[in-house]
């Protein structure tokens, strides 16, 4: 187990919106901090009771949803679901999922953004309180969360995690915040998510010069870019198969003959992008210089992560700057 210089066990916590949403967004990181031995949590806000069947294959014989009337799938799919989710996060080695027990919220201006249970209808003291005593519990130094620009996919969940996540970033350390949540402890760093544009341009060139064609059609092309944000690039390559696997638990939710998660296998993804990209938002602690990236999470804390051999520091945005101009 590593420690803090304070002597506290290195601890990060990812708070995500849906079941699946921790397998496509940050599982290779959050798997290579596990076999580092960094305590990693799991902070689930909604069941994902809302989700529609993404893989038409267990509508056939011997699956799930084989026979199953429309109206009775949300039924299965709400059993099926946290199945899935302690597969994947087995697979991410995650030490600990919590759910924080909200309510899918649907789809933006679906009916379900009007049940009084949902994430979206959350009153928001309450709901950070919840997510502040799991803070207080589980003592990490780091907290990752979902952007503060979400119009490239506005669903209600996603921006209700980023509000919930930065509010009770800055209650934990504050006594006079939810005194029955537990000791005070304070958070040094959060970060956001992001895709980079860079990197889904890459992904969908090579896509093209592999098969032809890309998922990756305009409308996910010209959405706002972040690359200019980026902060921190880790090497992940070794752990590439997390996010794979724990896609492929998630089954009724990802197709595995959909080239959007699966047209490049593990091999060529590391090959041609063996980073996951993160935004620094707060730091309590040394935030990166002008002209660097941070390679690991925990700088500032402690050492964990370090620099593959062979490869140089990066300059920050260098080849941001180049893959995009071309
Ligand atoms: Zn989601």
């Amino acid at each position: 187990m590593r420690l803090d210089a304070n002597g506290h066990p290195l601890c990060v916590l990812t708070v995500h919106a849906h079941p699946d949403d921790e397998a496509s967004k940050g599982a290779p990181t959050l798997a290579a901090y596990a076999d580092l031995g960094v305590r990693t949590v799991l902070v689930c806000c909604t069941g994902g009771e809302e989700g529609d069947l993404q893989n038409p294959a267990l509508r056939e014989p011997g699956g799930p949803f084989h026979g199953v009337e429309p109206e009775a799938e949300k039924a299965v799919m709400a059993r099926l679901r946290p199945i899935e989710l302690s597969r994947s996060a087995e697979i991410i080695g995650f030490h600990e999922v919590v759910m924080l027990g909200y309510r899918d919220s649907g789809m933006v201006d679906s009916p379900a953004n009007q049940n009084p249970a949902c994430f979206h209808q959350a009153d928001l003291d309450e709901a950070v309180g919840r997510l502040v005593a799991v803070i207080r519990r589980t003592r990490p130094q780091v907290i990752i969360t979902y952007n503060d620009d979400q119009r490239g996919y506005p669903h209600p969940d996603h921006v209700k995690v980023h509000d919930v996540s930065v509010v009770a970033f800055e209650r934990a350390g504050d006594p006079t915040w939810y005194p029955w949540a537990g000791p005070v402890w304070q958070p040094l760093k959060m970060y956001y998510t992001v895709w980079t544009k860079t990197r889904m341009r890459m992904v969908h060139d090579a896509m093209i010069a592999k098969s032809g064609k890309s998922p990756f059609d305009e409308k996910w092309l010209s959405r706002p870019s972040h690359d200019d944000r980026v902060t921190t690039r880790l090497h992940i390559a070794s752990h590439m198969h997390a996010r794979s696997q724990a896609l492929l638990a998630h089954a009724t939710q990802v197709d595995p003959t959909e080239a959007w998660w699966f047209g490049l296998d593990d091999d060529e993804l590391s090959a041609l992008y063996p980073w996951e990209d993160w935004v620094l938002a707060r730091s309590a602690v040394s935030s990166p210089e002008a002209d660097a990236v941070e390679i690991c999470l925990f700088d500032g804390i402690a050492e964990v992560m370090a620099l593959p051999t062979g490869v140089d520091r990066p300059q920050r945005l260098v080849e941001l700057e180049r893959t995009s101009t071309t």
